[in-house]
């Protein structure tokens, strides 16, 4: 069996507005510790783990690239000495521009990642300020075409819309200036404002000035139009990739396929259990160094659990879920248990059937979280 490995790096330079990530600016006093700790935690689970084999691994975050290179490049090798990484894994790294240069993207590219994420958000440098993040745009459009240049040949870049006092205007500009890129997969996201984050105080207070509804179902359609006219399918919700470009690892999460996450906060969904470890940097160290183990909650999948998140998972993919994987996976008919809610979500014009495969349409894909409520059952 292959297995997804998640590597959590919770550090960041500064936080942005709008983030409610387990990510931490001003602890880079623990960096040092944090590695000692995840190092001795992949050895661990490596160990546990080498009847099977890893066919992606994802460092994300928080922001990976703001550790000292040498102490990324430690941490995969020490990956790829523990854990037995197939042939043609799909190695992915976090990277917030401006936290890395060429000569680090060499690095990364001759240590075995092969598929960089960039955060770049936006291609304007007053709204790049708004919302907190470090880069301008002409930093995010120079390291692209670095790690282009250096040899990544699976490059991702994540946008977002409806952010504050964004026009549609310079959404279309963003779009436009990403396409323009070395890269083969666009994430988009539309802002949701986070308790806790800096965005919420503001809202709170009524100086956030977000676009209007109408603004912001302009934007979003404009992205889901635009996109795949240069080739980038969306084959998720909030994803778009050229042909053979999806994420490997993303996917699994969608697929409900097996994954391991390390380090602080990290999630892990293996052998019908869901468990995540310490999010607090510092008990997450300490954990490790004591008890070896820095799991916090742990729950056994139920069969309801399992059901309900084959559909609400799945339908975020564009295949959507499939009659008889359903019915190989669980035993009966999806629409022995769903047939009314699929029918009435039919009417809606939000699910569509084609093949013996249920699957959003553009609409649903929209309203997507209201279908996903419909497939949660009763306790
Ligand atoms: S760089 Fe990423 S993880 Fe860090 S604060 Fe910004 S959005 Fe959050």
């Amino acid at each position: 069996m292959q297995l997804g490995l998640y590597l959590h790096i919770p550090f960041c330079q500064q936080k942005c507005f709008y983030c409610d990530f387990p990510s931490y600016a001003n602890k880079e006093g623990l960096q040092d510790e944090y590695i000692t700790a995840l190092s001795s935690e992949i050895a661990l689970q490596g160990g546990l783990l080498s009847a099977y084999s890893i066919n992606t691994v994802y460092i994300g975050g928080g922001t990976p690239t703001v550790l000292p290179i040498h102490l990324l490049t430690n941490l995969i090798q020490t990956i790829q000495k523990k854990f037995k990484l197939t042939n043609d894994v799909e190695f992915t790294i976090e990277v917030n521009p401006q936290t890395i240069n060429r000569e680090g993207l060499y690095r990364l590219y001759e240590f075995g990642v092969n598929r960089i994420s960039f955060g770049v958000q936006s291609f304007q440098d007053p709204l790049l300020k708004r919302i907190g993040r470090i880069h301008t745009a002409d930093e995010a459009r120079q390291i692209v075409c670095d790690a282009a240049s250096v040899g990544f040949k699976n490059i991702s870049l994540d946008l977002m819309y409806g952010l504050p006092k964004q026009t549609l205007d310079e959404v279309e500009y963003s779009v436009r200036e990403a396409i323009k890129l070395p890269i083969q997969h666009i994430s988009v996201y539309g802002l949701k404002v986070e308790e806790g984050t800096v965005f919420a105080k503001l809202e709170e207070q009524n100086k956030l000035f977000l676009p209007d509804e109408t603004l912001e179902d302009k934007m979003y359609e404009f992205v889901m139009k635009q996109l795949p006219e240069f080739g980038f399918e969306r084959y998720e919700i909030s994803n778009f990739a050229k042909a053979g470009f999806e994420s490997r690892h993303n996917l699994k999460y969608w697929q409900c396929l097996p994954y391991i996450g390390l380090g602080a906060a990290a999630h892990s969904c293996f052998q019908n259990k869901r468990f995540y470890n310490e999010q607090q940097v510092e008990k997450y160290i300490q954990k490790i160094k004591w008890e070896r183990n820095a799991v916090a909650h742990e729950e056994l999948l139920s069969h309801k659990d399992k059901v309900e998140e084959f559909c609400f998972l799945g339908l975020r993919k564009k295949t959507g879920i499939s009659c008889r994987e359903f019915m190989d996976t669980f035993g009966y008919e999806l629409k022995d248990l769903y047939g009314d809610t699929i029918e009435n979500l039919k009417r809606k014009k939000l699910l569509s059937e084609l093949n013996g495969q249920i699957f959003l349409t553009s609409l649903g894909m929209k309203y997507g979280n209201q279908v996903f409520c419909e497939f949660l059952l009763d306790s």
